[in-house]
């Protein structure tokens, strides 16, 4: 599995350049070649999507299983010579190597294994993997959607959360709101009267909005860019800000894209324009998810591993299929930390149970 892990990650693929992800999506059908029907889908101005029919054993195949994942990564290319693969601490380094390439080795030993061992799976199954998760999904969402809507249920091999690798019930609901505020520019000293500050009342606005946020129901909002303005003897005209909103529920998304619609000027000479809402439905904590999640918790425990769940407060492709009400299991990737970060890792000593447990999923679903 390091072996392939390390091929994985050399293979560099950030979102925004399809010729490498194109290349690793390659790769990645190679390897599982021998063993699946390979189809590629276009993905727009990003890379090509992944879609493998695996052949498993077991002649009677009711139903249908997806397994989820994504080929991109966050880091540029060219991120390998300041931050190379490599085995260190009981742990592999590199760029992707958490988030997710090795979920994705995972998978392909699990499969390999139960072939090996002729150990019959009851469904049939599909591995997806899409070019542009790491920046929105627009592109693969129909395809996933497609895919999770005629599945019995869906195996997210992203990372497991914190350092015990928690699988992933619920996942926050993420979207991005733009507000602008346009106001009447004027000489800062001549004309001062005559102007409407579009910053001043962007300030305004961001304190209000800062009383949106609802910690304890998991909505919280964050403001992470602002822009407004020419020059500071020029009273603004025009500002924005590109807001971050995250919640547990979709009721309280439906809530809070009302509240910021409803956002009226201090200053009535401003105009208020708010732009976006909700990208990716939460994936909220359901029957069908947990029921999944008590199968795999037993069959860790048969391996030895106590699973437990949890809540991540960003978003993936299981939010998607989760939405739709597809029982959705997240986070039965890697175990490590520092996902989107320099010091991203994982942990040797958890692989093979990882791949295990999702062996022994797909022998039981
Ligand atoms: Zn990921």
């Amino acid at each position: 599995m390091t072996e392939t892990i390390r091929e994985f990650v050399e293979c560099e693929s950030p979102s925004d350049h399809p010729v490498s992800v194109n290349r690793f999506v390659d790769l990645v059908s190679d390897t599982v070649a021998p063993f699946a029907a390979v189809r590629r889908f276009p993905g727009g101005t990003f890379g090509k999507h992944l879609v493998c029919e695996m052949r498993l054993p077991g002649r009677r195949k009711s139903g249908r299983v997806l397994a989820l994942g994504h080929s991109d990564t966050v880091w540029q290319l060219g991120t390998l010579r300041s931050m190379p693969f490599r085995k260190a601490h009981g742990r592999l380094w590199g760029p992707g190597v958490y988030d997710m390439k090795a979920g994705i080795v995972f998978f392909l030993f699990a499969v390999r294994a139960l072939r090996e061992l002729d150990i019959p799976a009851p469904s049939r199954v599909l591995l997806q993997l899409n070019s542009d998760e790491e920046v929105g999904s627009e592109s693969s969402r129909a395809l996933t959607e497609k895919n999770a809507a005629g599945s019995k249920a869906v195996l997210v091999l992203e990372p497991g959360t914190g350092a015990t690798g928690k699988l992933k019930t619920a996942r926050k609901g993420v979207g991005g709101i733009t507000m602008t505020v346009r106001g009447r520019a004027s000489h800062a000293g001549v004309d001062y009267e005559a102007g409407a500050s579009a910053v001043m009342e962007l300030a305004r606005q961001l304190t209000r909005i800062a009383g949106f946020a609802r910690r304890e129901r998991g909505v919280s909002l964050n403001p992470g860019i602002i822009t407004g303005g020419t020059r500071s003897n020029v009273v603004a005209a025009e500002a924005r800000a590109e807001i971050d909103i995250r919640v547990i529920r979709r009721r309280d998304a439906e809530i809070l894209e009302r509240r910021f619609r409803a956002l009226r000027p201090f200053d009535r000479r401003c105009s208020i324009e708010i732009e976006g809402g909700l990208n990716r439905p939460p994936m909220e904590r359901s029957a069908g998810g947990l029921r999944l999640f008590r199968i795999a918790r037993k069959l860790a425990a048969e391996l030895g591993i106590d699973v437990e769940e949890s809540l991540s407060g960003g978003g993936s492709d299981g939010n998607f299929t989760a939405a739709l009400g597809v029982p959705t299991l997240d986070g039965l990737g890697a175990v490590g930390e520092g996902a989107h970060a320099i010091h991203e890792n994982i942990r040797i000593d958890r692989m093979a149970d990882r791949a295990a447990l999702l062996a022994k999923l797909l022998a039981t679903l």
